[in-house]
């Protein structure tokens, strides 16, 4: 009341910890103000509500474990979100306000259908709760409006927070459904992992989403899964019992079926079963080994550094593929970098639909050997080294491949997808390799080799932007922008939300602006900052307390770095040409820049 119609910066007197008092039965709790915004245009105001375990009043069983207490925070920061849009909406917030910023509005980010750690709610080890939020101060006519403020921050937040966040209010079937439903699909990745297997896919599963644009099952005319016999086994979920569903073994699997009867949806889900799902979404009980990384041709990526001679030869233009670096990637070798940077970074499994993969890269068929002789073409395609994968790197491979038969010879495991219904075609797919011989040789050249690591230069990693020494943003899950530069992140399929990628950028800008002294590789700058997340929390990463990251794996942290187009990797003629600058002035090896 006091800041009424002053200059809306004065709202910044309101940083700062308020005690609410206990009403009923319901015990206080304390909302911190960490930041407020400068101007009703400004990002809104961060804000914090913290809970005793007493306030919060969630029951023992609920927060017991780590994987409950996260399906248990992803819960919660849903029923928040939606509380307050719908308080939104009942108070005319979140509309335009009267100088024309966005007023009024209580925001927090809605969880989407994968369940991941994030810094919306966190459900502590004694089972107090910290939200995390943003509110838009409002204003008249860029003055403080002191009225809607009040009624914002002393009805809406504390009708909020009751509404969503307290146990004696809550769904408590709904909220353990959450809690043990994501403690099952942990027990179920552990038991896919001690089996050796790549993937799990419980009988019953829907598959199908409602549509490219939207995560949720599809409600209409969805097939239930059902494992073919051959392929299926029965795995204990500690809370749901023994399930029955289809293993996807180690080794090559072939995912073959006419157009439209699954094929992409079933890949699909297994690239999103490295993560976790809420009750309901259909995928709860699918789960992928977490090494398991999706691969696909993206031309016109940068990269730097990789050897992807195993794949790609001798490129026209004399460029050696050892350390091969382009700003400008073609489909093939884009491909060929993406599955080296994958098993350099640890991948156990290689996930690859015909879709979206280089044809030229997957396949040489013996008309083509015909015609364009070895020596003209760089590519070893991908079939001459699948087997191969598996067998010297133990990197497994599931593939779409319904317009290739040549695959057939070097797949351990068929499935065909019939009306979206999986069958084991294995023993056919053998006959019918038998029967129709390729006639193609081998292209093979030399034994696979693991990738040898990379040692990115410090100053090929930059966060400043202006003024800022470190800028990192996010332009929804689509793009990264680190410093001056933006990273394209759209392709890859296994970053799910905005969230993540935000926590993707700052761990970028983190590697950035890291001191390192000694002469780190790829994979341990990444290993870092994953270890110090696993160790601390998200915050490690961002130390305003933001309620806007969720947790990502390692392989698309480095995914985004190895897309940043600024990256150069020591090649040694860095401290080559330290040495010859000294002796004589030879000429540093220049870096591969070509196309396939
Ligand atoms: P393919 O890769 O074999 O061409 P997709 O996996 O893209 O086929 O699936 C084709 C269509 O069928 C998609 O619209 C998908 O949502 C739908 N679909 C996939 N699986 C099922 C299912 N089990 N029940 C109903 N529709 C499905
Ligand atoms: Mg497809």
């Amino acid at each position: 009341m006091r800041l009424d119609g002053k200059p809306y910066p004065w709202y910044s007197d309101l940083v700062g910890r308020f005690a609410f008092p206990a009403r009923g039965d319901l015990a206080g709790f304390m909302l911190h103000i960490d930041a407020v915004q400068p101007d009703p245009f400004a990002p809104p105001s961060r804000v914090r509500v913290r809970l005793t375990p007493r306030a919060a009043g969630l029951p023992e069983h609920l927060w017991s474990s780590p994987a409950r207490r996260i399906g248990l925070g992803a819960w919660l920061a849903r029923r928040f979100a939606l509380t307050a849009r719908a308080r939104a909406q009942y108070r005319g917030g979140g509309r335009v306000g009267a100088s024309g910023g966005p007023s009024g509005a209580i925001l927090m980010a809605l969880p989407g259908q994968q369940v991941l750690p994030q810094t919306a709610v966190f459900v502590g080890e004694d089972g107090g709760i910290e939200a995390r939020f943003t509110v838009a101060l409002p204003d008249e006519a860029r003055r403080v409006a002191g009225r809607r403020a009040e009624a914002l921050l002393l009805e809406d937040v504390p009708a909020i927070v009751d509404a969503a966040l307290r146990g004696a209010n809550a769904d408590l079937d709904a909220a353990w459904q959450a809690a043990a439903t994501n403690e099952d699909a942990e027990a179920l990745r552990a038991a896919v992992v001690a089996r050796g297997l790549v993937a799990f896919i419980a009988d019953g599963s829907i598959l199908p989403r409602r549509s490219g644009a939207d995560d949720r099952p599809l409600q209409e005319g969805a097939v239930p899964f059902e494992a073919p016999e051959a392929l299926s086994v029965s795995l204990d979920a500690p809370h749901a019992g023994p399930l029955r569903g289809m293993a996807v073994p180690a080794g090559v699997t072939l995912i073959v079926g006419g157009a439209f009867h699954g094929k992409s949806t079933l890949l699909r889900t297994i690239a999103l079963g490295v993560y976790n799902h809420r009750p309901g979404d259909g995928r709860e009980r699918c789960v992928t080994v977490p090494d398991a990384v999706s691969v696909r041709a993206e031309d016109g990526r940068a990269v730097a550094g990789v050897d992807i001679a195993a794949f790609i030869g001798a490129l026209p233009g004399g460029g050696d593929t050892h350390r091969f670096t382009t700003p400008n990637a073609s489909g093939a070798t884009s491909q060929a970098a993406a599955i080296v940077e994958a098993i350099e970074m640890g991948a156990t499994a290689l996930l690859v639909d015909e879709d979206t993969a280089a044809t030229n890269f997957m396949i040489r068929d013996r008309r083509m050997q015909a015609l364009v002789p070895d020596d003209l073409e760089p590519v070893t395609p991908f079939v001459d080294r699948v087997r191969e994968l598996h067998r010297e790197l133990g990197v497994s491979c599931v593939l779409v491949a319904g317009g290739s038969g040549d695959y057939l010879d070097v797949a351990d495991t068929v499935i065909a997808m019939r009306h979206w219904i999986p069958t084991d075609a294995t023993a056919e797919a053998e006959e019918v390799a038998r029967a129709l011989p390729t006639g193609r040789a081998n292209e093979a050249a030399g034994p696979l080799a693991a990738p040898s690591p990379r040692h990115p230069l410090a100053d090929s990693m930059d966060a400043r932007r202006g003024r800022h020494p470190r800028s990192a943003r996010v332009r929804g899950r689509a793009a990264i922008e680190l410093g001056s530069q933006t990273i394209d992140i759209a392709t890859l399929s296994q970053i799910v939300s905005t969230p993540q990628a935000r926590a993707i950028a700052e761990a970028l800008a983190v590697i950035a602006t890291g001191e390192h002294e000694k002469r780190p590789t790829v994979r341990e700058l990444v290993d870092d900052v994953a270890a110090r997340v696993a160790a601390r929390g998200l915050d490690e990463l961002d130390e305003r307390l933001t309620g806007e990251l969720a947790g990502f794996r390692r392989h698309e942290l480095a995914a985004a770095l190895n897309r940043l187009r600024s990256l150069a990797i020591d090649d040694g003629s860095a401290r080559a040409e330290r040495r010859e600058e000294r002796e004589t002035d030879d000429e540093a090896v220049e870096p591969v820049d070509a196309e396939t």
